[in-house]
């Protein structure tokens, strides 16, 4: 009779960011799909390089397909940048300069990003 009462083992699980009791919780949900790695904890590397015919592409680096919904993001880009890509292996390659427009809509999902 009460010798557990207000140990540790009594208080209830709280959540890890408003650190109110679960039954309290109304933080969102983190949207983030099964199997794909937090955007907060990536660093996207922005960078231009020239091709052919003096030819500009942003490439964004440092995403691995394998934790990152590629196709997903280089049609948020495409629709972002109004401007053509295409994904090689790790790497998405945008047509044009983009730096500026994919460093906002990387941002805004939740990336951390670098530019070089
Ligand atoms: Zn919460």
């Amino acid at each position: 009779m009460g010798l557990l009462t207000g140990t540790i083992f009594d208080r209830p699980l709280h959540c890890e960011r408003c650190d109110r009791p679960e039954t309290e919780c109304q933080c969102p949900p983190v949207e983030i799909a099964p199997g794909w790695t937090d955007p907060g904890k990536q660093t996207a590397r922005l960078s231009t390089e020239k091709r052919k015919k003096g030819k500009l592409v942003t490439l964004i680096k440092g995403l691995p397909a394998k934790e990152n919904d590629l196709p997903k993001l280089l049609t948020q880009l495409k629709n972002a940048c109004g401007a053509g890509g295409t994904i090689d292996g790790d790497v998405i390659e945008l047509q044009g300069d983009q730096t500026e427009r994919a460093l906002k809509t990387l941002t805004q999902i939740g990336y951390r990003v670098r530019s070089t």
